[in-house]
């Protein structure tokens, strides 16, 4: 055996045994690492895209390249966990899609020992409607769990902190840390010709006049949890910023809760325009299928809220529209006369990528056409590729509207087009040093 390869196969059997330790007894899955102590590629986060790009790399990465660490704080599914209360804006045939796309999702399904799961379950719903996105998050861990269990899949419980690289090295190197605090010595360094960031988007705020409260979206889209959040025997006036698809939920839900158990409630809606947008089915095709309201926000926009709709609508009653359209200046005076009589305010204006886990002082480029990411020179940053909300594919549709794909089977759609892509750019490369020695943690 060539020295160089001996000791990179003693440095991963030693950093293996600690992240063994550290799994085990975090997560509970056994695997013999020392054996298997090529990274070919890390994948950090486990939302949906996260699970796809694990699910795709596992049908394109060559054994070859070894295996995949995969590292997420909580292995629950996302963000998705977080709106379990949230009606879905895709199909349920959609979600189905997405289980079944790739063959280790389709091996787990198939080996699954109890019917019905969470993939059973969506299969046997009306594939045409929409559901309950707390199906989406189950089946979510479902695969994440099957995951786990594949031998060449290596989860680690915890958080990216940093990713380094330079234009002389073939890998990338990066530092994580347990999700649970243990002594520095445990804290973990890796190395990869490939790294995937799928970490995904937070509810976007801006700065308001007054600093009313804020609400989290997540509980505004949360009906059980809004209902213990407000106080019931008071007057209360919450604010709601936007008309996005979740601006809408949260104008429903709130409304609801008006007219039944918080009668003493009062919304106002800052919007832009009276007028939504809305996902319209063409022969083949959806004109805005990634702006366009969809599913119940879209019925409950129509039926309540759209132009002048709110005079005579039951919503009307308890919601009254704040006008921001016309100019920036407009809207800031409107925010400013109105966001302090509010007790909360919510927003609802959109989502932006998590900071992404590599030095402050690099600026990275994401290419939405292939998924890579340059640096601000416009330098490829070799084996670092996105996916997710945070990193989305971008799509012209016929007509020329242009946007970004967010949802699971877009996610999915997008990995298996670039996935192959990825990984012949980094192992056609890689194949001759992997002879000569190896990548190794
Ligand atoms: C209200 C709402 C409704 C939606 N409804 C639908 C729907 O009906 N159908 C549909 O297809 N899509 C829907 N989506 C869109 C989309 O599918 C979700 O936003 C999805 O959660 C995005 O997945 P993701 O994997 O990109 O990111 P996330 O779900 O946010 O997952 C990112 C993961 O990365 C982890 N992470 C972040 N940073 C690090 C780090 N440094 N180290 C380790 N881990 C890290 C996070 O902890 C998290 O687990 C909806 C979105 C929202 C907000």
């Amino acid at each position: 055996m060539h020295p160089l390869t001996r000791r990179s196969y003693s440095l991963a059997g030693r950093a293996a045994e600690r992240a063994s330790k550290f799994r085990q007894g975090h997560i509970g899955v056994a695997v013999v690492f020392a054996r298997r102590h090529h990274v070919g590629a890390v994948v950090v986060g486990a939302g949906p895209a996260g699970i796809a790009t694990v699910g795709t790399l596992l049908e394109t990465l060559p054994r070859y390249a070894g295996r995949i660490v995969w590292i997420d704080p909580k292995f629950d599914a996302g963000k998705i966990a977080r709106y379990s209360e949230v009606p879905s804006n895709t199909k349920a045939g959609l979600f189905l899609d997405y289980a079944h796309a790739v063959e280790p999702f389709r091996a787990i399904c198939a080996s699954a020992k109890h019917r019905p799961n969470p993939v059973t379950t969506i299969a046997d719903m009306p594939q045409h409607e929409t559901c309950s996105l707390s199906y989406a998050g189950d089946m979510l861990r479902f695969l994440t769990r099957g995951l786990h269990q594949h031998e060449r899949v290596e989860p680690r419980l915890g958080y990216l902190k940093t990713t380094n690289w330079d234009a002389a090295s073939p890998t990338l190197r990066l530092a994580y840390q347990p999700a649970q605090k243990l002594p520095a010595a445990e804290e973990g360094s890796l190395a990869s010709p490939m790294v995937v960031f799928c970490t995904g988007s937070s509810p976007r705020t801006i700065a308001l006049p007054s600093n009313p409260p804020l609400l989290p979206l997540e509980t505004a889209l949360t009906p059980s949890l809004l209902g213990a959040t407000l106080d019931r025997t008071r007057n209360l006036q919450v604010g709601v910023i936007g008309s996005s698809h979740s601006a809408v939920l949260v104008l429903m839900n709130l409304a609801r809760l008006a007219q039944s158990t918080h009668p003493h409630l009062r919304v106002r809606w800052f919007s832009r325009s009276p007028t939504f947008k809305y996902a319209e089915q063409r022969d083949g095709w959806i004109l805005y299928d990634n702006t366009g309201l969809k599913g119940i926000a879209a019925h409950f926009a129509r039926a309540e809220l759209e132009g002048d709709r709110l005079a005579t609508s039951d919503a009307g009653k308890v919601v009254q529209r704040i006008d921001c359209g016309g100019s920036a200046e407009a809207e800031k005076q409107a925010l400013g006369a109105w966001a302090p009589r509010c007790d909360y305010v919510v927003q609802a204006i959109g989502f932006d990528a998590d900071p992404v886990p590599v030095d402050n002082s690099v600026k990275l480029v994401f290419d939405h056409e292939t998924g890579a990411f340059g640096d601000s020179t416009g330098m490829p940053v070799r084996g670092l590729f996105g996916a997710g909300i945070a990193f989305p594919e971008r799509t012209t549709d016929p007509v020329g509207n242009t946007e970004h794909a967010v949802g699971f089977w877009k996610f999915m759609r997008f990995l298996r087009r670039v996935v192959p892509q990825w990984v012949e750019d980094v192992y056609r490369v890689e194949e001759p040093r992997r002879q000569a020695g190896g990548v190794s943690t």
